[in-house]
């Protein structure tokens, strides 16, 4: 789950990291108030979506009057913000944050994330941040300090030193450098993130060491125990379909393909997008039904896929095991009967009471194409499609 950035703020400061003084608001009126609030003479004006990069797409404005702050939140709000992570059609801006102005001298990177490959928390720091830090990562990696965090003891002075030099941080301001490092990684803790990213992290004129952008990934995982953060999620910023699809506990991703894949256990769901690109297509979503699907799971299933008008085939794919196929091949039958199914179908299934499923299938009376391996199926849905 992803929060604002404005959310991620409060919460860094809920923990002492420092940053700007900012207000929230969703209307231009309110964002010359909270300019006028905020006082001073530069202000910034943020979009709040879920996705970085606003920057370079025109989400983030430096005004000097609070003729710019009416200027810059009236084009900002409710434009469609393009960025690197939105996809081409863009995010809807409706939440704003306006901010005092920081005298910013250098821009650094920190983040707290998951390391999958250590099975550890890392710690990364760069001298390079800013808005080109995907770059830096990809270009000249050796310019990202890293350190591993033992759970027991914490993100050590020891740590925290090596990290605030291999950054260059500013000499003076490494100890309130080494200082928000450990705040940032309690905070990463403690709200059970998957990843805490301050970028630029700031010093300014005077050495103050401030977060001037905030990202947050939170394990969904761990949300039951979280309440603060689940109060924060904003279901406008996230897919449609997939809330849907959650409610009915059916794990589903939409993508940009043709093909809708139905497949139950998330690691045959990946083979069966792989083995559809494999033979020249590109799948529509991923969705997992689990191990449990009812008829109406597989209805609702069946209705979230052709929600997405790209979708020109189906292809579904049951390992029976403690999933009856034939439990399976009724909820099919079922679904392609209500949802009026006008794309082709492609069912392959293996496994306990495959004939009975099949038989069923076979009955429907329905323009089902059965199929017996993997590479038959994507064949037969492929060729479907084209
Ligand atoms: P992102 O592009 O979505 O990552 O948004 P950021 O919050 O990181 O802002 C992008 C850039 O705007 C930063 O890298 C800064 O260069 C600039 N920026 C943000 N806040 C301020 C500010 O208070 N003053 C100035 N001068 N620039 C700012
Ligand atoms: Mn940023």
């Amino acid at each position: 789950m992803k929060i604002h950035e404005y959310q991620g703020k409060q919460l860094l400061k809920k923990f002492g990291v420092t940053v700007p003084r900012g207000i929230h608001c969703t209307t231009v009126e309110d964002a010359v108030k909270a300019a006028e609030t905020l006082g001073g003479k530069v202000w910034v004006v943020k979009a709040q979506i879920h996705a970085g990069g606003r920057g370079k797409g025109g989400g983030v404005k430096v005004a000097t009057s609070l003729e710019k702050v009416r200027e810059y939140a009236g084009q900002i709000l409710g434009m469609q913000l393009i960025t690197h992570q939105t996809g081409p059609e863009g995010q809807k801006v409706r939440h704003l944050l306006i901010e005092e102005g920081a005298d910013i001298q250098h821009e650094y990177y920190v983040a707290a994330l998951t390391d999958r490959a250590t099975q550890s928390v890392a710690i990364m720091a760069s001298y390079e941040g800013g808005m080109d830090i995907e770059e830096v990562a990809h270009n000249t990696p050796e310019k990202i300090v890293k350190v591993f965090v033992n759970p027991l003891v914490g993100l050590t002075d020891e740590q925290g030193l090596e990290l605030a030099k291999g950054m260059g941080m500013l000499e003076s301001s490494i100890p309130q450098c080494i200082d928000t490092l450990k705040k940032l990684y309690t905070c990463y803790m403690e709200t059970d993130a998957s990843l805490a990213e301050i970028n630029p992290l700031i010093h300014e004129g005077d050495g103050t060491v401030k977060a001037i952008d905030a990202k947050f990934n939170f394990d969904s995982n761990a949300l039951y125990r979280q309440p603060e953060i689940v109060a924060m999620r904003d279901l406008d910023e996230e897919d449609a379909d997939e809330i849907e699809a959650s409610k009915f506990d059916l794990a589903y991703i939409s993508l940009d393909g043709n093909i809708g894949c139905l497949v139950n256990g998330a690691g045959l769901a990946m083979a069966t997008m792989d083995t559809i690109k494999l033979f020249g297509a590109e799948p529509a979503n991923f969705l997992d039904v689990g191990g449990g699907a009812t008829t109406e799971k597989v209805t609702e299933a069946f209705k979230i896929m052709l929600k997405n008008t790209q979708v020109k085939g189906i292809l579904v794919n049951i390992f029976g095991g403690i999933m009856k196929c034939d439990t399976i091949a009724t909820g099919v039958v079922a679904a392609a009967k209500e949802v009026n199914l006008s794309v082709p179908l492609v069912v392959r299934m293996k496994g306990t009471n495959e004939d009975m499923g099949k038989q069923i299938l076979k009955d429907s009376g329905l323009p089902i194409i059965s199929a017996d391996s993997m590479a038959e199926a994507a064949t037969k849905i492929v060729a479907a499609v084209k």
